[in-house]
């Protein structure tokens, strides 16, 4: 027997309306990448998302066809956020920073029909024009003062082409399960592989990021997502803004710490969200500051997630700010969000170390999202907090395939999806990283965590980045090299690095030998790129 409930299909419009009605007057505060501080309101953005609809529409835009762009977080991403899944095509955000084949790679495999860019990649595009093969019309995301000098062909600028626009939409209703958007893996191996998402898994990703024990975004937040809108729909926050009319505050293209303190100072933001780096760079420029009271400002949370949250690191971000890191971990095939450390009840009690070595697991998955560890033969491991294996999730906004690539099955039998992590299960289920499957140190038999290595030598004043990578060992097959980038003015040694890590880490873990370099190689997406330093070192032998 069914039940007798009404049917009603979960779409991103759904969202956008209700943000129209009931949040019509909220707030959103883009730092214009043309410069200035820009202001508009949620009912202002439908109405515009109306207008952009009617102007895709009118160039051919149909239900199905993709759409890209390559852009910040500003006022009109989210426009074309709203306007794009919800005449029934695909948005198809592409990270500026991948290298050009990659991107002309995506571009060419989303097969898209237009290409919205902000000012700042004109000259990227330029250069790239040559090898689209699918793009019919370049629309530039600024006014016709703004528009600026090109060889681009069929060139539109954003604002003349909305303007004429009426801003009403007859908005379409569809399959809940029809593609919204579409992004790539960053692709460390091989060709970048696309995550499309649909309109249900992105309203459930909604839903679940909302949730108190997960991000716990609300209407008197104000959200400042750091991350970008091509980075995985920046963790689901525009969504989570427009569903729970929160405050928006949108970097632009200004990624710098100065921005980003001026912006949590002056919009009065509550939470932020962003990869390591980021906040390497807010800290720097804060400490630059004479007699500013930074525990005062409004911000309570930090979500730090896409690469490991270091103990130093959250230590430092919590007394600086007096606010609370919350350690989240997920992926492009899972929409991002997969977990969230939230402490339970129990925890209350635990000392300031004890709850700083806690906040380093990367979390509980929140209801929807299923998790098991397994060894290399798929056995399920225990939940113990001891043993680790390969990371498996389901969920309904973990990805079941990749999109043009209907042979390569990504499931096993129980239709789980791997996530190249290796992690640790316990008893209330935390799940922590203990490292990337190909980073992982495989050391005479045994494994050592470069994560773990890493947190630990960020500890020394002196160190500001750190990874580790296995290089050959003639005995051991692997042994663990320790690469560091010193903190400005600066200039540690191998002896007192390893002074430090004494008693810190089990002795076998001791890296054999310590380098220093002048700059660390980052990933598109802001993560330290091992595969480059692996390039770096690669004839690196450790002395007898
Ligand atoms: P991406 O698809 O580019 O977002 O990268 C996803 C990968 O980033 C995951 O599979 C993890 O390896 C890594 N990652 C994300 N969040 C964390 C975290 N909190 N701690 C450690 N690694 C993370």
């Amino acid at each position: 027997m069914l039940g007798l409930m009404q049917d009603r299909p979960l779409l991103i419009t759904t969202i956008m309306e209700y943000a129209a009605h009931y949040h019509r007057d909220c707030e959103i505060v883009t730092k214009a990448v043309e410069g200035g501080i820009h202001r508009t309101t949620y009912g202002e953005v439908a109405k515009r998302s109306a207008k952009l609809a009617h102007a895709l529409a009118k160039l051919g835009i149909r239900y199905g066809d993709c759409i890209s762009t390559l852009a910040w977080n500003t006022y009109r991403h989210l426009e074309l956020y709203m306007a794009v899944p919800c005449m029934g095509s695909v948005l198809n955000t592409v990270n500026p920073r991948l290298f050009p084949e990659q991107i002309t790679y995506i571009l060419n495999h989303s097969e898209a029909k237009v290409l919205f860019l902000d000012i700042t990649f004109v000259a990227q595009v330029e250069k790239l024009a040559d090898t689209l093969s699918h793009i019919e019309h370049i629309v530039i995301m600024t006014d016709r003062a703004h528009m600026p000098e090109t060889s681009l062909k069929n060139v539109i600028c954003y604002e003349d082409f909305i303007a004429p626009e009426d801003e009403d939409f007859d908005w379409p209703e569809f399959d809940e399960n029809t593609a919204a958007g579409l992004c790539y893996t960053s692709g460390t191996t091989g060709e970048p592989k696309g995550a499309l998402y649909s309109h249900r898994s992105t309203v459930l990703h909604t839903y679940s990021t909302c949730s108190k024990d997960s991000l716990g975004i609300s209407k008197t937040d104000v959200v400042f997502p750091i991350v970008p809108m091509f980075h995985v729909n920046a963790w689901g926050t525009p969504h989570a803004a427009v569903m729970t009319g929160s405050k928006l505050v949108l970097p632009g293209a200004d990624m710098t710490g100065e921005n980003f303190y001026n912006l949590i100072k002056d919009e009065g933001c509550t939470i932020s969200l962003g990869v390591p780096t980021i906040w390497l760079a807010l800290l720097q420029y804060v400490k630059t500051l004479d007699n500013e009271d930074l525990t005062s400002l409004p911000i309570e949370h930090f979500v730090i997630g896409g690469a490991a949250a270091a103990p130093s690191l959250i230590k430092d971000m919590e007394e600086t700010f007096d606010a609370n890191v919350l350690h989240a971990w997920g992926m492009t095939e899972t929409s991002p969000l997969g977990s969230v450390n939230r402490p339970l009840a129990k925890h209350a009690h635990l000392s300031d170390a004890e709850k700083m070595a806690f906040k380093t697991k990367q979390g509980r998955p929140p209801y929807g999202i299923e998790m098991k560890i397994v060894d290399d033969d798929g056995n399920k491991l225990p939940r113990d907090g001891v043993a680790f294996g390969r990371l498996m999730v389901r969920g309904p906004w973990v990805a079941k395939a990749y999109f043009k690539q209907p042979g390569l099955n990504i499931l096993d039998e129980g239709g789980y999806f791997d996530t190249g992590d290796v992690s640790t299960l316990d008893e209330d289920g935390y799940m922590t990283i203990v490292d990337r499957s190909k980073d992982v140190i495989k050391s005479g038999g045994e494994w050592i965590s470069s994560i773990d290595l890493e947190n630990v030598a960020l500890g020394h004043p002196e160190v500001g980045q750190a990874a580790v990578i296995g290089i050959f060992h003639p005995k051991w097959q692997e042994r663990p090299l320790l690469i560091i980038l010193a903190n400005p003015g600066t200039s540690p040694t191998k002896e007192s690095i390893l002074d430090y890590l004494n008693g810190k880490i089990a002795k076998w873990w001791t890296p054999d030998d310590v380098v220093f370099i002048d700059e660390m190689p980052h990933t598109a997406t802001g993560k330290i790129q091992k595969r480059d330093l692996r390039d770096m070192f690669k004839d690196f032998k450790f002395s007898e």
